[in-house]
C-alpha cells in the first residue's frame, strides 16, 4: 500500500471516480480508496444530458455508450391534471443514460485505474490528523481479507464520500438540508412493466401522487425501477397510523395512474428499500 500521495481521494463513485480521473491526466499523482469491493449497489439511475460532457472530459463516453445501458430521450411527466413530455433530443447533448449503478460506477472506476488512478477497495478511511486546520494523513483499514490498517499522507483531500460526507459530517459539521429536500424514498424493483409508446425513448415516467411523486426508471436488465418521494413529516405521520413502508408504497402506486398502468402486468422482485437524508441525524 502507498504511504503518501500527492492527492487522496475518498470514495469511487461517480464523484470520486471522475475527479481522479481528471486529476491523473493532469499528471497529478492520485490515490483512491473506497471502502466497497465494487460493483457495489446504488441508487441514482437517472442521468441527465449534461453527464454526456463529463463522460467526454474523461473519455469514457465511449466505454458507457457501448455497454448497453438504455438510451434516455427524455421524461414523462403527469402532474396532477396536466401531462407532459419533455424531449432531449432538441437539447445540445440530445440523451443521456438509464444506468444500473453498480455497473456504472464500476466502468467509471476500472477507467479511472486505467488513466492511471492507484485504487483500492474494500479499504475504508477511518479518520485523519490535521496541520491546524487542514488534514494531512488518513487512518484505513482494509475491511475482508487480512484486515490491514495503515496511514497515508497526502497533499490535497478529496472527500468524494457522497452521502456518509466524512469531512462535512464528522469534522467541519457543516452539512445543512434544505427543507424542501427533508424527503423519504421508498423504491423497488419491477419484472415485466410496459414501456411508454406516447412518450420519448428510454423515457423516465414522473407521476404525482397526493403525498408526493413516483419515479419509474427502465433498466437494461429488464427491470424497472419505481420510487416514491415523500416529505419526511408525511411518512412518519403515515407510519404512526400504523402503515409499512411496503403499503404506504404500494398505495402511492395504485393512486398513479401513470405509473400503475406501467406496472399493470408487473411482478415486484425485490423488497422496497426506504431511505431518508435525515437518518444520520436521527
Ligand atoms: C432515492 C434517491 C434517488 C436518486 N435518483 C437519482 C437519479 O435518478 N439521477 C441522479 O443523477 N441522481 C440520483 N440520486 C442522487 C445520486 O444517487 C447521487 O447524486 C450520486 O450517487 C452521488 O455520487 P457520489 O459519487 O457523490 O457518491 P456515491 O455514489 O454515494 O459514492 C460515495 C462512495 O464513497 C464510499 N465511501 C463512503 N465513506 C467512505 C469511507 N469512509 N472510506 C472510503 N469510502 C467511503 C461509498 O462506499 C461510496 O461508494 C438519487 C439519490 C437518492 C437518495
Amino acid at each position: 500500500m502507498k504511504t503518501t500521495t500527492q492527492i487522496l481521494v475518498i470514495g469511487g463513485g461517480p464523484a470520486g471516480s471522475t475527479t481522479a480521473t481528471l486529476l491523473a491526466r493532469e499528471g497529478f499523482d492520485v490515490t483512491l480508496m473506497e471502502k466497497e469491493v465494487f460493483p457495489r449497489y446504488h441508487i441514482g439511475e437517472s442521468l441527465l444530458p449534461s453527464c454526456l460532457e463529463i463522460l467526454d472530459l474523461i473519455d469514457a463516453r465511449d466505454i458507457i455508450e457501448k455497454y448497453g445501458f438504455v438510451r434516455k430521450e427524455g421524461g414523462f411527466f403527469a402532474w396532477g391534471s396536466e401531462r407532459w413530455g419533455l424531449d432531449f433530443t432538441k437539447l445540445r447533448h440530445p440523451y443521456s443514460f438509464q444506468v444500473v449503478r453498480s455497473e456504472f460506477d464500476h466502468l467509471l472506476l476500472e477507467h479511472a485505474k486505467s488513466q492511471g488512478v492507484k485504487v483500492y477497495e474494500g479499504t475504508e478511511i477511518r479518520k485523519f490528523t490535521f496541520d491546524g486546520d487542514r488534514p494531512k494523513s488518513a487512518s484505513w483499514a482494509q475491511l475482508d481479507g487480512d484486515k490491514k490498517t495503515g496511514e497515508i499522507t497526502f497533499d490535497f483531500l478529496v472527500d468524494a464520500t457522497g452521502r456518509a460526507g466524512i469531512m462535512a459530517m464528522r469534522y467541519l459539521k457543516n452539512r445543512h438540508y434544505h427543507e424542501s429536500f427533508q424527503n423519504v424514498a421508498i423504491w423497488g424493483y419491477w419484472q415485466g412493466a410496459s414501456s411508454m409508446a406516447f412518450a420519448p425513448s428510454g423515457a423516465i415516467a414522473v407521476g404525482s401522487v397526493p403525498d408526493g411523486w413516483l419515479w419509474g426508471i427502465p433498466l437494461h436488465n429488464g427491470t424497472m425501477s419505481v420510487g416514491l418521494v415523500l416529505h419526511r413529516t408525511t411518512f412518519k405521520e403515515k407510519r404512526q397510523q400504523g402503515h409499512t413502508a411496503e403499503q404506504i408504497y404500494m398505495d402511492a402506486i395504485n393512486e398513479c395512474p401513470l405509473i400503475g398502468d406501467l406496472l399493470t402486468s408487473a411482478t415486484l422482485i425485490s423488497e422496497p428499500v426506504s431511505y431518508t437524508h435525515l437518518r444520520a441525524h436521527e
